[in-house]
């Protein structure tokens, strides 16, 4: 007899509305911001189910979390290593689309005796439109 070991979730139409949520937004939301959202939608949601539902999309590899500098728990739809960019000025993370840099992955594992499993790199400085914001402020 096989036995199905991955255990079967109900879908949930909440669950779904998360993911969605996450995967649209493109700043790298936290759960207080999915929740506001989603409480718009589902006048019931409480901030436990929220946190229930991330945690299995977790698992289920569809999303992951990323710890920023300003301590909160932020979640990204996109799994694969990529590169994110962080605005000083309005606290935005974005993407940034750059091939993953093997090298350096090769650069660590040869200077050292530990395993490298992942890495990140984040750039950090004035995005594009807080850029525009400060420009039409000066005084010509
Ligand atoms: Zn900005
Ligand atoms: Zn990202």
């Amino acid at each position: 007899m096989i036995i199905n070991k991955k255990r079967k979730r109900r879908k949930s139409r909440q669950r779904t509305r998360i993911y969605e949520l996450i995967r649209d937004c493109l700043e790298h939301p936290t759960a207080q911001w999915v929740y506001d959202r989603l409480r718009q939608e589902f006048h019931t949601v409480s901030m436990g189910n929220v946190y229930r539902n991330i945690k299995i999309l977790i698992e289920d590899g569809l999303i992951r979390s990323c710890e920023f500098d300003d301590g909160l728990v932020h979640y990204d739809a996109t799994i694969t290593t990529h590169y994110h960019f962080i605005c000083r000025q309005c606290d935005s993370i974005t993407d940034i689309s750059l091939p993953v840099q093997h090298e350096i992955i090769k650069t660590a594992q040869k200077k050292t005796n530990n395993i490298i499993e992942n890495h990140t790199i984040q750039f950090f400085g004035i995005c594009e439109k807080c850029n525009k914001i400060s420009k039409k402020k000066k005084p010509v």
